[in-house]
């Protein structure tokens, strides 16, 4: 073994490990921050040590660092972070095709294939199309160019399966005879096939189920990596590539735990369809209280217990600033607070937290739905912020809705519930929400930040 070789090999062994050390970083949320660069320089010592290694063509890495790069720091620079989750399915959605064209160029410039490299091409092909057509229907939905309802026809799951059965029997026979007559056509077919499978894997999946959708394309991306790697025999591919894999099927598994479902359920039950007239959109269940900042202002200082909820809006108004300071002063008020953050809330695992993070909210203030659930009756008030379907009592309540199971925060237990949102208007699941109906609620209506700004000039004026 060269000096060379045995280099490499080190400096791929060192970024695996800083990639491991980097993702249990990621578990805190106070080391989360250094757990990214830690991975990055992993990430970097991987791409140093490829190129070192030599026998590529210099000057197409450079054309692709430079696009690649560029594309890179300015959508970092332009993307609103409310836009985050539909960049993270187009990111997953690059990784997969990615590896499909390593897949198509290993077939291109060496067809006659051993049955070990041409399996992995296949793979490769297969997962990568698959997790790049699913994820650009993922980012259609979440920037809502697509309607997020699930799009759902008579014999679809038959249509599915025989995809898949075709896709199966195309590749076994391409990878037993690569350069075989029908070789081209076989390959192209899986290409063609896995590409379709993306797109009517995705479409029957709607409403509150993008999460799980999200992480499982996610995990695929990593998969069809780890099959790249193994096409090209580079140690750290195949390594870091099943590190996403894997970390991709335990949020996948976290993210249906929280909403109460199995994968098979996700994927095939088309959940999300609206099916009853009572969880139709629209369609007013009785009159909402609406109340004042001023209002609202009062009852909030007279509360000992506050707990506060937010979700996708609260991203929308970029009101987290606002929260914390508001937050402060309930403190300084003398009232217990909380931070209820629900796993789904947002548009990407951990949004919400991503968010008061960034605000310094105390990692302390934090509180799990679990422990909060059991002793909501004793909490004064709810401040739900942004919030819809994730307060949903339908889900707990009303057989017929198509979120019923998903676990909630019951913030229709508290003794006062204050919902800041601008209309009635349904949200992510496009589903009508009871919770403004109820006696004890009250709507903040308005845009969440201008709404808890002039809560907190209250508090200030007092
Ligand atoms: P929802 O999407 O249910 O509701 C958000 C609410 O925010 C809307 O009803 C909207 O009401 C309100 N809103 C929007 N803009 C503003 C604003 N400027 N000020 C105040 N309110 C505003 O959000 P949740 O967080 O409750 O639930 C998340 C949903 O998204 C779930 O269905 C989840 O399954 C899904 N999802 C989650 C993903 C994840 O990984 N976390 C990924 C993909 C989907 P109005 O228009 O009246 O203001």
């Amino acid at each position: 073994m060269s000096q060379m070789s045995v280099l490499i090999d080190f400096g791929y062994i060192a970024a695996s490990i800083l990639f491991i050390l980097g993702i249990k970083m990621l578990s805190k949320a106070d080391t989360a921050r250094r757990g990214n660069m830690v991975s990055a320089i992993g990430m970097l010592i991987a791409v140093l040590i490829t190129l070192l290694s030599g026998g590529m063509s210099y000057q197409w890495i450079m054309v692709g660092l430079i696009i690649g790069s560029l594309i890179g720091v300015v959508s970092a620079r332009i993307v609103k972070m409310t836009s985050m989750p539909e960049m993270v399915a187009l990111f997953n959605g690059f990784g997969g095709i990615a590896s499909l064209l390593v897949g198509w160029a290993e077939f291109n410039s060496n067809p006659g294939l051993p049955l070990f490299t041409a399996i992995a091409v296949f793979f490769a092909v297969l997962i990568g199309g698959v997790a790049f057509s699913g994820s650009m229907i993922a980012f259609a939905k979440l920037a809502e160019i697509m309607d997020g309802k699930p799009i759902l026809y008579k014999g679809q799951q038959i249509v599915n399966s025989l995809l898949i059965l075709g896709l199966l029997a195309a590749g076994t026979l391409w990878a037993m005879d690569p350069t075989g007559a029908n070789g081209y056509l076989l390959f192209m077919g899986v290409m063609v096939l896995s590409l379709l499978l993306g797109v009517l894997g995705v479409i029957p999946i709607g409403g509150g189920d993008m999460p799980v959708v999200i992480s499982l394309l996610n995990s695929y991306s990593g998969l069809a990596a780890c099959a790249a790697g193994f096409i090209i025999l580079n140690n750290v591919l195949i390594v870091s590539g099943a590190l996403v894999g894997a970390s991709g099927i335990i949020l996948t598994n976290i993210m249906c735990k929280a909403m109460n479902r199995s994968l098979a359920n996700v994927l095939f039950s088309g959940f999300g369809a609206v099916t009853t007239s009572s969880a139709v959109s629209g369609g007013p269940q009785g009159e909402a209280k609406s109340v004042s900042p001023e209002d609202a202002y009062y009852i909030l200082e007279a509360a000992a217990s506050v707990a506060i909820v937010p979700g996708y809006g609260m991203a929308v108004a970029q009101a987290q600033h606002a929260v914390r300071e508001l937050g402060e002063l309930l403190e300084k008020n003398g009232a217990e607070v909380r931070y209820v953050v629900h796993p789904v809330a947002g548009r990407m695992p951990g949004h919400m937290n991503v968010l008061l993070a960034e605000a310094n909210v105390p990692y302390d203030q934090l509180a799990e739905m679990d422990s909060v659930n059991p002793i909501m009756t004793t909490v004064d008030v709810c401040l739900v912020i942004g919030a819809n379907d994730v307060v949903n009592p339908d889900a707990r309540e009303n057989e017929s809705s198509p979120i019923y199971g998903m676990p909630i925060i019951n913030v229709d237990y508290a003794r006062t519930c204050i919902v800041m949102k601008r209309s009635l208007n349904v949200g992510f699941a496009g589903i009508q929400n009871p919770l403004f109906f109820k006696e004890n609620t009250r709507m903040l209506f308005g845009d969440a930040k201008a709404s808890l700004q002039s809560l907190v000039a209250e508090f200030k004026e007092s």
